[in-house]
């Protein structure tokens, strides 16, 4: 038998998440966010999937953008951080990608090139993320300067991030929008402001563009589920099987460290998934796998190639049984990502990007 691990990618479940994003906020476009690889899922795999869907694609940085046009995709796609470099606006040009502009020496950088045709441009705010952006305070005179340079800059938006849309408190959430609608209105500028939680849970921030990315591949990121997260379905099954088993005594230490010691004479079973894989290495006793499609616990420190999981349960499990580490199993039986991530203390997104190169990824 191989390795018996490897991702499965539901490429329909990708594809019911984005009609979802769409058909909540049915005034505005929806720009898929494929960065880092997809959130993990395989950058062309998946805009190939949602093209002809979705009208434009998001990534990090040129080298993504550079892939997706290798792999054939024509559809617009945006910098969301801009350039790193003025060398690259030729680049943008040459690829016709559009691209956020969130530092004055992007903007002079842009209006001291002369491309052949305008970029389309979404300036970004810094509305209270503090990270990338203008100042509010600096906002108009960046617009105007780039109204008044129609030779260099097209499709002006106005773009921002938000620090805490998924939270259950929207105090924050309301500084920020208000700030945003204040600036859109003085400045007549359509907005691009909603990540994947305004997407779901804040309406009154979709703009002419929305910008949903962790919630195309399944996952939840409000703080409180809603109608519409709950809607979501899992794009990534990390599924394995159970490679050895083995038969313990009462009061036994299972794996490095002896963390975890059977609390009754236990069956354990070894699954072929560590760290060396992207598993996170802070699981803890108790973060639930399915086996079989039932759920079970790993039981023990997860080790670079292997981790260590309680069948005592689940006495059909044997040598070679389907264990989902997240995803769907094969009797239907989902296991979000987003709780393994909880036990892990961390959030989906590391746990989906975290997937390393050497587990194959099967597309559906
Ligand atoms: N827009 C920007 C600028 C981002 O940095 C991100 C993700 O980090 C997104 C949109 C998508 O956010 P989410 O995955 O929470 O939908």
């Amino acid at each position: 038998m191989a390795r018996p691990l490897r991702a499965d990618i539901d490429l329909d479940a990708l594809r019911h998440n984005y009609r979802l994003a769409r058909d909540l906020a049915p005034g505005s476009q929806a720009v898929a966010v494929l960065k880092a690889d997809a959130y993990g899922h395989g950058l062309v795999a998946c805009a190939r999937a949602l093209e002809g869907q979705a009208p434009a694609f998001a990534v990090a940085c040129i080298e993504e953008a550079e892939a997706l046009r290798e792999g054939g995709i024509a559809a617009p796609v945006v910098l969301l951080e801009g350039i790193f470099e003025a060398a690259e606006l030729e680049r943008v040009e040459a690829l016709g990608l559009w691209m956020a502009v969130h530092s004055e020496w992007q903007l002079d950088a842009l209006m001291a090139y002369r491309p052949a045709r305008p970029i389309p441009v979404w300036l970004k705010v810094d509305s209270g993320m503090h990270r990338l952006g203008f100042a509010p305070e600096r906002v108009e005179t960046a617009w105007r300067r780039l109204v008044d340079a129609p030779d260099h800059a097209c499709d002006l938006h106005l773009m921002s991030h938000f620090a805490t849309a998924d939270a259950l408190d929207d105090g924050y959430f309301r500084r920020q929008a208000t700030l945003l609608a204040e600036l859109a209105e003085r400045l007549g500028a359509p907005t691009c402001l909603a990540n994947s939680p305004a997407t779901l849970a804040r309406p009154e921030s979709h703009g002419a563009w929305n910008r949903p990315g962790v919630m195309l591949y399944g996952s939840d990121p409000l703080e409180h589920a809603n109608d519409a997260s709950r809607c979501l379905e899992p794009v990534m099954t990390l599924r394995s099987a159970i490679i050895a088993v083995r038969e313990l005594a009462e009061g036994e230490p299972v794996g490095y460290g002896g963390r975890w010691t059977t609390p009754r004479p236990s069956r354990i079973g070894v699954v072929a998934c560590g760290y060396g894989d992207g598993y996170d290495r802070h699981a803890v006793d108790g973060t639930p796998v399915l086996v079989e499609g039932r759920r079970t616990a790993i039981a023990g420190k997860v080790s670079m190639d292997m981790l260590t999981v309680d069948l005592t349960d689940i006495p059909e499990a044997d040598i070679g049984s389907e264990v989902v580490l997240w995803g769907r199993a094969g009797n239907g039986e989902v296991l979000s990502v987003d709780e393994v991530a909880r036990h892990c203390d961390t959030i989906s997104y590391t746990l989906l990007t975290g997937v390393l190169p050497r587990v194959p990824r099967r597309y559906h």
